[in-house]
């Protein structure tokens, strides 16, 4: 069993019993780590508010040059870190040293801005008074992650809490909370004891004991809407402050001018990255009526070509899902989708090859719309359904006709187009042509019911920041405004 971390120290804490971790491409049993109690939680941010008053007055220099020595640490044992990503959460090798390298750079990046500015100087109210904005942190932050991207979300939080000066508490997700671990261990030691600490567990018993916890001003947490929604329930009447990365279902528009190969690749990419299983997955696909059957058989034919299997192959495209549980809810969509009439154009099962393993074919489905519940609610699988669209005012339309606003994808490069897609599509980020990249510093969140928060950017520093205005006066005199009025 791989211990917690609590105040620089590996333990077990109160834990009674053990959660197993499975590796959802052969669904054997990869190791076990304590499962959590709300005690535990006590003891976690207890620490981490014990660290707090050493860890915000510590220069800004020094501050930096320990994340950045997380960061190096990160990067030499970069080759473990992507192989324990691939055994407990399942996606292909390369991408899991992608998001290695994601953590490495989000620690690198804050470092750096978290010694820039710390506030502003306004303009005074006169000349013998100061007015200065300081932007300080709020102490300690709760972080709470899901599995799909289990160490680039937590590092999108936990970089830039640090770096504002606050110290963490991390309640990794009990699918994928190996990582998180082996990062306190190996990464995460040059830092002063309780200013991270990593608590396993359940949702309630150790997720919501953190959102409740008096002593923890900020929630940032990335997963699902109805958590989030529950979380949010939980905190609004202690006046927390809330970062809450939810869902999504997003759009990839193909306009007319697109080249059907190139988009083919595009939307297999954006719908099938991680098995389907990344909150900015393409979930609904629009294509222009005149020329559908050419994207539709360009990308039928790509999906078609796409190779399954276990993650540690270099060869494999897709792995398997998370789990039985997540597997079974996509299953169901598509069998929703296909009794209101929907077509199978590529996939449709579970692959005949691979019996053991939550994977399942990618599958491009037709005759799809918004009455269906794959056009709806969050699918979070390997599905590419196809919608077909008559002018480009009907598809930002679709576009829109979603509770989710976390990203959009066009594939044109019809100006004309392009500037109609930014301006009206309702998203937090907006690609081009390349969907699904990130940059350290543009931010990224989402609207509507994605949850408002931001990550990356300086906009992600400053959600672990809060605002305080001074106002000095230099003159210790009698005001004329003062009592008595009328003098
Ligand atoms: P989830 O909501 O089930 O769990 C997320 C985390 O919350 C886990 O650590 C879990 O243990 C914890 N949790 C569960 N119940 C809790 C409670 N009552 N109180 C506090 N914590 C609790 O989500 P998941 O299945 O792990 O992740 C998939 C979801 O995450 C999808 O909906 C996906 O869209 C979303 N997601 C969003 C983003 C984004 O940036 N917007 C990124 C990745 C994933």
């Amino acid at each position: 069993m791989r211990p917690m971390y609590i105040n620089g120290r590996f333990t077990n804490g109160n834990s009674k019993e053990a959660i197993e971790v499975q590796n959802p491409a052969t669904e054997e049993i990869l190791d076990s780590v304590p499962r959590g109690t709300p005690e535990d939680i006590e003891a976690a941010v207890g620490a981490a508010k014990s660290a707090f008053d050493a860890w915000r007055k510590l220069g800004a220099n020094e501050r930096a040059n320990l994340l950045h020595e997380v960061a190096e640490k990160v990067h030499a044992h970069r080759g473990e870190i992507a192989r324990l990503l691939t055994l407990e959460e399942g996606k292909p090798i390369s991408e899991n040293e992608e998001e290695v390298d994601w953590v490495l750079n989000t620690f690198r990046y804050y470092a750096e801005l978290g010694r820039h500015h710390r506030g502003s100087v306004l303009a005074a109210g006169s000349s013998s008074q100061f007015n200065f904005i300081v932007k300080e942190p709020y102490g300690v932050v709760g972080c709470i992650v899901p599995w799909n991207y289990p160490l680039l979300l937590m590092a999108w939080k936990v970089a830039p809490a640090l770096a504002a000066g606050n110290t963490v508490v991390i309640k990794p997700s009990e699918m994928t909370p190996l990582t998180a671990l082996y990062l306190a261990e190996h990464c995460f030691d040059n830092l002063p004891a309780g200013v991270i600490n990593v608590v396993t567990g359940y949702g309630l018993e150790t997720g919501e004991p953190l959102v409740k916890h008096p002593d923890v001003p900020v929630i940032a947490f990335t997963g699902s809407l109805a958590t989030g929604q529950k979380i949010a329930s939980i905190a609004a009447p202690m006046m927390k402050k809330l970062h809450l990365e939810l869902g999504g279902k997003d759009a990839t528009v193909i306009a007319e001018d697109a080249d059907p190969e190139v988009a083919a690749k595009a939307v297999a990419y954006a719908a099938l990255i991680n098995a389907g299983q990344v909150c900015t997955s393409t979930e609904r696909v629009y294509l222009p009526r005149r020329g559908a059957s050419k994207f539709t058989e360009a990308i039928v034919e790509h999906v078609k070509s796409l190779r399954l299997g276990s993650g540690l192959e270099s060869s494999t495209d897709m792995g398997p899902m998370i789990g039985e549980t997540y597997r079974a809810k996509f299953e169901s969509q598509i069998a929703d989708a296909k009794s209101h009439g929907a077509k199978i154009l590529a996939g449709g099962g579970r692959p005949k090859n691979l019996t053991r393993g939550f994977f399942h074919e990618p599958t491009v489905l037709s005759g799809v719309d918004h009455s269906m519940v794959i056009m709806r609610d969050e699918t979070f699988g390997p599905a590419v359904p196809l919608m077909e669209y008559t002018t480009f005012d009907e598809a930002i339309k679709l576009t829109n006709d979603c509770k989710y606003g976390l990203g959009a994808v066009l594939i044109s490069n019809d100006a004309k187009k392009i500037k109609q897609f930014f301006d009206d599509v309702k998203a937090g980020t907006i690609w081009i042509n390349d969907p699904l990249t990130d940059h350290y510093a543009g931010p990224f969140g989402g609207m509507k019911y994605s949850g408002g928060a931001r990550e990356l950017g300086e906009e992600g520093l400053d959600e672990f920041r809060e605002t305080k205005h001074v106002h000095w006066d230099f003159n210790l005199e009698d005001k004329e405004y003062w009592y008595p009025y009328g003098r």
